[in-house]
């Protein structure tokens, strides 16, 4: 009698073939873990958590108030709002998800210094916190224990699970998640512990009155342009990874898994939208099979490498990436 453990055909199927190839051997709390399923009966009843339902209603009508005020809006101010956007992106993109969630490559500290700015500014919980919710959306997909959990609905995925608690399994298995990396870095719990007066200041108070101080804004448009409606935006392009990118698109590098390849959800988070190709190989730090199409952020990952402020950049050789397209992928891949 054999004393294998007994896996089935369906979830083998799901088994990463690149176990092997070990381009990133010191972190494995973002690969995908197929053997976790959802316990038998009901979820749990939901509970709303009014304080965040009433903020991110008035950020939302703040933000269309806001796009009625472009027109009379100075041109610089305009300027402004897209350049924090991108700052915003870059915070998120470049940093809390390739950087801090996954560790795709290495960062020096003025350049940890612009990303933890700019993460800052783009307030979506602390790194620490995004990258302990990322790494459960990694390696949980698509059961209870992922935080957006796409099977929910879009609506879920996209912003509702920030307006309910937290699904037990999240909390149980989130907390059993190696984050001493992130532990180990003073930056990142710099900002953590630093957070609430962070954001007050960079998400908000900053980018309001940076145009009425230099190019004389009212403060009426900096505030609704370049601080809400930014903000709205950079919040619901960022979410669209979530619902979007994991319902609609091809899987040619997995079929088996929900992520898809959406394009323009790529062109909004400049380069986040290659999600097959991602959450089936996590620790590329380009996400994505090509390197500056429809990817800003691995471009400037790269002007950061080239002027010594990134390195040791992951990247999954061509060989593995057709291998798995032979085996897993839908049939959509141009080499197929
Ligand atoms: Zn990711
Ligand atoms: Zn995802």
């Amino acid at each position: 009698m054999s004393t294998t453990t007994i896996i089935s055909k369906e979830k083998l199927k799901n088994v990463p073939l690149y176990l092997g190839e070990d381009i990133r051997p010191e972190m494995k709390e973002d690969i995908y873990d197929p053997t976790y399923q959802d316990a038998e009966g009901p979820p749990p009843k939901l509970e709303y958590v009014w304080r965040n339902i009433i903020l991110m209603s008035l950020l939302h009508v703040g933000a269309l108030y806001g796009i009625t005020l472009i027109p009379s809006c100075k041109f610089y101010t305009c300027l402004f709002a897209c350049v924090c956007y991108v700052i915003s992106m870059e915070g998120i993109g470049a940093g809390a998800h390739r950087l801090w969630s996954h560790r795709t490559y290495k960062a020096r500290l003025p350049l940890r210094l612009f990303l933890i700015f700019g993460n800052t500014m783009a307030f979506q919980n602390d790194v620490y916190e995004w990258a302990r919710d990322h790494r459960a959306h990694h390696k949980f997909t698509e059961t209870h224990a992922d935080p957006h959990n796409s099977r929910r609905g879009f609506f879920f995925s996209h912003v509702g699970w920030l307006l309910v608690r937290k699904h037990p399994a999240v909390k149980e298995k989130g907390g059993k998640l190696d984050m001493s990396d992130l532990e180990a870095e003073k930056l990142v719990m710099f900002q953590r512990k630093y957070y609430k007066p962070g954001i007050l200041l960079i998400c908000f108070i900053l980018p309001t009155l940076v145009p009425w101080y230099f190019w004389g804004e009212t403060l009426k448009h900096g505030l609704y342009v370049a601080t809400f409606l930014r903000y709205a935006l950079t919040l619901n392009i960022t979410w669209l990874v979530n619902s979007a990118a994991h319902l609609y698109g091809y899987r040619p590098y997995d079929k088996n898994i929900d992520p898809r390849e959406n394009a323009l959800v790529s062109v909004g988070t400049m380069g986040e939208g290659f999600h097959n190709y991602h959450h089936t190989f996590p620790f590329d730090y380009s996400a994505s099979e090509y390197r500056w199409h429809i990817n800003f952020t691995t471009f400037f990952i790269d002007c950061m490498a080239a002027l010594g402020l990134a390195y040791d950049q992951k990247e999954v050789s061509k060989a593995a990436v057709l291998a798995r397209i032979k085996r897993t992928g839908d049939g959509s891949h141009k080499s197929g």
